[in-house]
């Protein structure tokens, strides 16, 4: 201590002890709060320790510790000290990624009967974006009210549906295109829609009451929905041999409306345009070096979902060449299965081909029939896994369900862990962050959700905690009600809805309203 004073040396000590004191103190707190002894841990406040923190951002990831006060998280870091009061869950092992995002989901009338959404928290969805492919619930406010009340455990956004206000002005009178009175009517709903928080237009111009819309028709309404900084999104016109022409039309909508596009479960369902995903994915983004904002989606099957009629595009249901034509298409008969059948419910569970041999006739002759008792349900095997990985791997593409809670289609239960399971661990087709990315940060931004789908200081606590190593779908055609493994714990704002892989019957969910001022 040579050159300092006895006084200034005094003081310094006194000054290292009371440090050390200080010291002493916070570590026997952090003691106290890691749980020996146990102490009772507040609600709302909890520390994920240890886990592989997968963003969302598509970077790699990192072992850290994530803290959550209330619904937000509130710090992320390579080691945090638990503080008293707070709960800790041990992730060592176990990734650590943000709620996943289903853009595409068919859950509006399902979650009146499970508002716990069984089926889709334990894939680790958080939020539900419904009303796609031109069918939405109908007027959005009383809906969007409704979900509040019922308290939901998911968030739940919603997209207004262009064949739901085209039914609204035409009524039965709809297989025709809409006059321009009837267009401005339509335009009028949407804006209606708009303000009452509907995130964009939605379409299905492959369906009967959106076909006879012109495009113009469509651009037309595209534009209200723009003036709110909507997106449009679409079921495009066609996904069989007229699909290139049913994008084109997709990113035309977008161009002359000037609105991002979103295509829905991008697929190539029919013989003749199968191994063109190279192609398509050219045609988008030659779009996008245009300076359009054109994204996808993308379900992990091979088999879609619909109603038996869309499987004769020219809808000449009657005549029995265009029927065999449409059959062909798919791959034969036997790639069709029945899943719902009104007049028929003995088909339910057969296909095609086995159920023209059940009436004694062929398969034309069973789709004839079927579509004149009333129609059907189908799932149909008819796309390439090639041209799926193809498209699910391009940067601009998301992963959607296109399903929903009690679904007909694997989909519906199955969609995020089997991307993880299969096309990430088993098929390498990418890397876990890039298919996290897929699942959050890229969904939320086209939703202009900008306070989920990634893990940052301030971000609601929406979080997946899952097992890399055995998350798995085990939904099947036959059998798709059978719940995925690997997805260990599942938070909503802060809430968890799943715990150790059970749901807990927590309804944490909020509703987002997307609001945007008009632009002149
Ligand atoms: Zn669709």
């Amino acid at each position: 201590m040579r050159g300092m004073g006895l006084d200034t040396c005094r003081r310094w000590v006194g000054g290292l002890l009371l440090i050390s004191l200080f010291c002493l103190v916070v570590r026997l707190v952090g003691q106290d709060a890691s749980g020996q002894p146990p102490v009772p841990s507040s609600p709302g406040r909890l520390l994920i320790r240890g886990g592989l923190v997968v963003d969302g951002s598509g970077e790699p990831g990192r072992i850290a510790d994530l803290r959550i006060v209330g619904d937000q998280i509130v710090e992320v870091a390579p080691r945090l000290r638990p503080r008293r009061g707070e709960s800790i869950l041990e992730a060592k092992g176990l990734v650590v990624a943000p709620g996943f995002i289903d853009i595409h989901n068919h859950s509006e009338r399902g979650l009146a009967e499970d508002p716990t959404a069984r089926s889709q928290v334990l894939q680790g969805i958080t939020t539900l974006a419904v009303g796609p492919d031109g069918g939405s619930p109908w007027p959005i406010a009383p809906y969007l009210s409704w979900a509040q009340e019922k308290k939901l455990a998911p968030n739940l956004l919603a997209f207004v549906g262009h064949a739901t206000v085209r039914r609204e002005v035409m009524g039965k009178d709809f297989r025709r295109p809409a006059t321009p009175e009837e267009i401005s009517r339509m335009g009028q709903l949407v804006e209606q829609a708009m303000r009452e928080g509907a995130v964009g237009l939605s379409s299905g111009l492959e369906y009967d009451m959106g076909n006879p819309a012109t495009t113009e028709e469509v651009i037309t309404l595209a534009r209200v929905a723009a003036r709110f900084r909507g997106i449009y999104m679409s079921h495009v016109r066609d996904e069989a041999d007229a699909v290139m022409d049913a994008f084109r039309e997709a990113i035309r909508i977008g161009r002359e409306a000037a609105l991002p596009i979103q295509i829905s479960h991008i697929k190539l369902g029919t013989v003749g345009v199968w191994g063109k995903a190279g192609e398509a994915a050219a045609l988008i983004e030659e779009a996008r070096r245009d300076g359009l904002d054109v994204t996808a989606d993308c379900y992990p099957y091979e088999a879609w979902a619909s109603t038996i009629t869309v499987l004769v595009p020219s809808r000449r249901h009657e005549d029995p060449v265009a029927v065999r034509r449409g059959l062909d298409d798919v791959g034969g008969p036997g790639n069709v299965l029945i899943t719902s059948c009104r007049a028929h419910p003995d088909y339910e569970g057969k296909t095609l081909d086995a159920v023209g041999t059940l009436r004694g006739t062929d398969a034309v002759e069973a789709y004839i029939t079927i579509v004149r008792d009333g129609g059907a349900g189908v799932v149909c095997r008819s796309m390439t896994e090639a041209d799926i990985r193809t498209f699910m791997t391009q940067p601009w593409v998301m992963v959607s369900s296109d399903g929903g809670i009690g679904g007909r289609h694997p989909r519906g239960a199955g969609t995020f862990p089997r991307v993880l399971g299969r096309y990430v661990r088993e098929g390498k087709w990418m890397s876990l962050e890039a298919a996290i990315h897929k699942m959050t940060e890229l969904p939320a931004a086209r939703l202009s959700l900008h306070d989920r789908g990634s893990l940052r200081k301030g971000m609601k606590a929406d979080i997946v905690v899952f097992d890399r190593e055995k998350v798995i779908d085990k939904s099947t055609m036959l059998e798709p009600q059978l719940e995925p493994v690997g997805i260990v714990h599942v938070f909503i704002n802060g809430r968890a809805v799943v715990r150790d892989g059970q749901v807990t019957g927590e309804r944490p969910g909020t509703v987002h309203r997307h609001t945007a001022s008009p632009k002149k």
